[in-house]
């Protein structure tokens, strides 16, 4: 705690992202990470844009990259917003789109993406989280009330479940009134998403990020989609805070990334069919696993600490994400790795549970 802080910033709770290990020889299967790295196109289209043109600032509107991604969902370049990653696409929409107190407040799952309760304090939003039902659905029944808006994920995280479009689409008919933000971070990995939602719904934005599917974490690159009308209310907030958020290689990385369809498909059915391979391994060890559609499972063990089980699989070099938190104290949530990579942790947890 320092005097040179303000009050506002003594009181802050941050967000903690899952680690980063420096040593190599890991296997980090904690914060759903892609295991197949991005295209060889891709990499040959960042490594063509290190040339002088660094020099200059990226475009601000990045419309090259919009008219690319508005193309794949059959949208229009004013529906398309892209930012720096879809943490911060998200904080814009909670500073500029979920901020309604007046209306009542805003609504999320409370389990859910532990980012959200931090920008409702960064952006002082008050919310109210809805439980999840006794089998961790999203009952979306429990949404029609006084809000100020509603986010949630789908597939939910870090539980993997997922919604289907018929049931968004019927809650959607009777909240027209609200903002409704769908995080599809994971959509790809099983979910259809509600962006052919957007025409008939003018109050419902879908952001994604180009992390997890399109393997480019490290890049920093997300998006949003919605009517004309959201879409300009964040490009107010944008040009108010970073009016260049995308530098000229995530453009580049991001474009070439929406032209190798071939390559995304591949991976993403080998990220599907390793996760129905994982799944099934863990069951044979006595493992409840939740239905996922995501990138990663949400597994407890009946006789089992989850807590205890991610500290002896840290000691044999695999890290999974705990979170010490009620209700899911008893779960890991393990992202997907490679063949080799969930080969290993099923050898790993063979070996502890049957200690
Ligand atoms: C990973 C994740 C994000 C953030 O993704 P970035 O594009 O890497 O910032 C947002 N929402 C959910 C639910 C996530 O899991």
């Amino acid at each position: 705690m320092s005097s040179y802080w303000s009050d506002f910033v003594k009181d802050l709770e941050p967000y903690s992202p899952g680690e980063q290990p420096d040593i190599g020889n890991i296997t980090k299967l904690n914060t759903n990470e892609n295991p197949y790295g991005p295209s060889p196109a891709l990499l040959e289209a960042v490594r063509n844009q290190l040339n002088d043109d660094l020099r200059l600032y990226p475009p601000p509107a990045a419309l090259r990259l919009k008219q690319v991604i508005a193309d794949y969902y059959q949208l229009s370049t004013e529906q398309v917003f892209v930012g720096n990653g879809s943490d911060e696409v998200l904080a814009h929409v909670f500073n500029g789109l979920l901020n309604h107190r007046e209306k009542g407040p805003l609504l999320f799952p409370d389990i859910s993406y532990s980012f959200y309760p931090v920008y409702c304090q960064l952006y002082d939003i008050s919310f109210e989280k809805i439980p999840l039902s006794e089998d961790f659905c999203i009952g979306l029944e429990d949404y029609k009330r006084p809000n100020g808006g509603i986010i949630f994920p789908n597939p939910n995280a870090p539980t993997g479940m997922l919604l289907g479009l018929e049931a968004i689409e019927n809650f959607l008919q009777c909240s027209q009134q609200s903002v409704v933000v769908i995080d599809e971070a994971y959509i790809d990995f099983g979910g259809q998403t509600a962006a052919s939602l957007i025409d008939q719904y003018s109050n419902l934005l879908v952001v994604q990020s180009m992390s997890k599917s399109r393997s480019l974490a490290g890049m920093r690159i997300g998006y949003a989609m919605g009517s004309a009308e959201l879409i300009a209310g964040l490009e107010r907030i944008k040009n108010s805070f970073n009016s260049y958020p995308l530098g000229h290689l995530q453009i580049a990385a991001a474009i070439a990334s929406f032209e190798d369809e071939d390559y995304f498909q591949k991976t993403r059915q080998l990220v599907i069919s390793e996760r129905q391979r994982l799944t099934a391994q863990l069951e044979r060890l006595g493992f409840e696993v939740l239905p996922s559609q995501a990138n990663f499972v949400f597994t407890r063990h009946p006789h089992q600490s989850a807590e205890e089980l991610a500290s002896r699989l840290r000691e044999l070099g695999i890290v999974v994400r705990h979170f010490k938190q009620p209700r899911i104290q008893d779960f890991l949530r393990i992202t997907v790795g490679d063949e080799s990579q969930n080969s290993l942790l099923i050898d790993a947890l063979k070996s502890i549970v049957s200690d």
